[in-house]
């Protein structure tokens, strides 16, 4: 029985099935509230177990080189583009997403980023010849070679079970590791089935493996891999950097954000206000680069505010069905309503206006109503903490400096944008902004340029996914010095004499001893 037929299987087993037994974690439908499925919440010897198999099976993965790596890839790439309903279709199941959400955001990065890695690991990893300026190092050659760490592990949210989770284990694996990916264990279900079919496409068993589980599991795989890159809360990140640093290995982290959004007086309003509501409102607001909250200068505010309303009321939002049926899915976490509720009544109780939404949707699933704010500050916790729901608030602000004060004013750097016709200004502007990410009359699509590193700053995380950066995480880099014609004996060795010394001296004068001069 295939991978895909087994996870289907146990799907249509669990249906109605009574609660998770000991081990066992229920996998619920945010959207329906029925009970899609049964993962086995592991314990610290099995994963201990997964990653001493996935340490034995690294070597022979790496062996296989770039282009034997690129085949297994290529051939998961063909396998995801020819089984795409079923995956789109588990996705929605257990995250509650739109059909759109999972085609585009997951399945569409997932299949480019297999390409991606496939044609550029080799190139990012070549060895580097380093020219080194040292005059005692003439004639000697000196290069930088990126060798994998091992065993990497993956930790992964709920938000995008594919991309922010097997996502991640690509280039991993295109770097010649093992990779053990740990989930969240509100949508193992996806990540769980790809872990036959990429031996099916041609990686070794035990290559890549998946440990399904709770906090605890997660906490045991950061206590036995090589490397760690975790994706997820600020608050998790910080526990995953504390352990990291205990064993001493690398850890990249991409963590929270409340990413702002600016308006400039001179903005293309309907463009702003279009993506603010799209990027406010996809996936529910759970997207850790979402619009968080709007600046807008005082001339375009109430227009700016219209248009966003008129927008939000349009929107649908209901259980996902057939493609184009919703936009907005339901609210996968539980906890999330509470957080979403917490933020709204702050806001309400210190003077906001609520213009659109600001409930709690109808059942059997999970769902928040668009929402959209006005006569909000950052006294209130909808402006300052991450809310993760389909929540907009907007501020209006006297001119660009007081849009950049407000925005920086955050714990949080993760992404930005900045509307205005005046190209110049809005980059201007983008620079001062203190977030690892910025898009001018654009929002959350740098994510798509993979060549180009994606990292927070801040809270918001350590270290960068995509681009150079984003393979070479996964790999120590070695520097190799190596000497092809050297004499029996060089200056720099014994014995130590008056005349050597006097030589160095004489060197070391002859090219720093000049005194600078100083530039008016
Ligand atoms: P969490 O931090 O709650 O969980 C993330 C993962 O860590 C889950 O798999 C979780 O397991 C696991 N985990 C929990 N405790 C531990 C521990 N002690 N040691 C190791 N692993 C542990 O995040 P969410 O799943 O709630 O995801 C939402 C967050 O992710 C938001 O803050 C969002 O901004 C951020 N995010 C950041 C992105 C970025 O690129 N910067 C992208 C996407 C999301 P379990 O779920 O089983 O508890």
């Amino acid at each position: 029985m295939s991978a895909l037929e087994q996870s289907e299987t146990t799907a249509q087993h669990s249906n109605g099935a009574p609660p998770a037994a000991r081990g066992q974690i229920a996998v619920e439908n945010p959207a329906t509230g029925e009970v899609i499925g049964h993962v086995d919440d592991m314990r610290a010897e099995q994963v201990d177990a997964m990653v001493e198999r996935a340490r034995r099976a690294q070597p022979a993965w790496e062996a296989q080189g770039f282009d034997g790596r690129a085949e297994v890839m290529l051939e998961l790439r063909h396998w995801f583009v020819q089984n795409r309903d079923q995956v789109i279709d588990l996705l929605v199941r257990e995250n509650g997403k739109t059909r759109e959400d999972a085609l585009l955001a997951e399945l569409f990065y997932v299949c480019d980023a297999l390409g991606f890695w496939a044609k550029k690991a080799p190139k990012y990893l070549a060895d580097e010849r380093i020219k080194t300026h040292s005059l005692l190092l003439l004639g000697k050659k000196v290069f930088v070679r990126y060798r994998p760490h091992g065993v990497v592990g993956v930790i992964g949210p709920w938000n995008y079970p594919l991309t922010n989770s097997f996502g991640d284990c690509i280039p991993a694996l295109m770097a010649g590791n093992s990779v053990v990916l740990k989930p969240s264990e509100i949508t193992p279900l996806t990540n769980l089935m790809l872990a036959d079919v990429v031996r099916e496409c041609g990686a070794p068993a035990d290559v890549f493996q998946v440990a399904t589980g709770a906090g605890e599991t997660g906490g045991a795989l950061v206590e036995n891999v090589d490397m760690i890159h975790f994706t997820g809360s600020t608050r998790t990140g910080r526990k995953v950097a504390v352990a990291a640093a205990e064993r001493l290995i690398p850890a990249s982290l991409e963590l929270g954000g409340k990413d702002p959004m600016i308006v400039l007086r001179e903005a293309d309003v309907d463009r702003a206000a279009n993506m603010a509501v799209q990027w406010a409102m996809s996936n529910s607001g759970q997207i850790c680069m979402a619009v968080e909250r709007v600046y807008v200068e005082e001339p375009v505010y109430d227009q700016f505010v219209e248009k966003v309303v008129a927008r939000t009321l349009e929107l649908r939002q209901g259980a996902p069905g057939e493609p184009g049926r919703v936009d907005i899915g339901a609210m996968t976490f539980p906890p999330q309503m509470e957080i979403i509720r917490g933020h709204m009544q702050d806001a309400v109780d210190k003077g906001a206006q609520v213009l659109v939404g600001g409930n709690a949707g109808t059942g059997p699933g999970r769902f928040f109503e668009p929402t959209v704010l006005t006569g909000v500050d950052h006294t209130m916790k909808i402006m300052t903490e991450e809310t993760f729901g389909p929540v907009l608030p907007i501020m209006k602000v006297r001119d660009a400096d007081e849009a950049v004060r407000l925005a920086n004013d955050s714990r949080y750097g993760l992404n930005s944008s900045v509307f205005s016709k005046d190209v110049a200004k809005g980059e201007q502007v983008a620079r001062r902004l203190n977030a690892g990410n910025a898009c001018v009359n654009d929002a959350l699509m740098n994510y798509l340029a993979l060549e180009a590193p994606f990292g927070g700053s801040g809270e918001s995380g350590l270290g960068a996914r995509h681009g150079a950066p984003g393979i070479r995480k996964y790999c120590a880099a070695q520097t190799i010095l190596v000497t092809r014609f050297g004499p029996k004996r060089e200056p720099t060795m014994f014995p130590n004499t008056a005349f050597k010394a006097k030589a160095f001296e004489r060197l070391m004068l002859l090219m720093w001893g000049r005194k600078p001069r100083r530039k008016r």
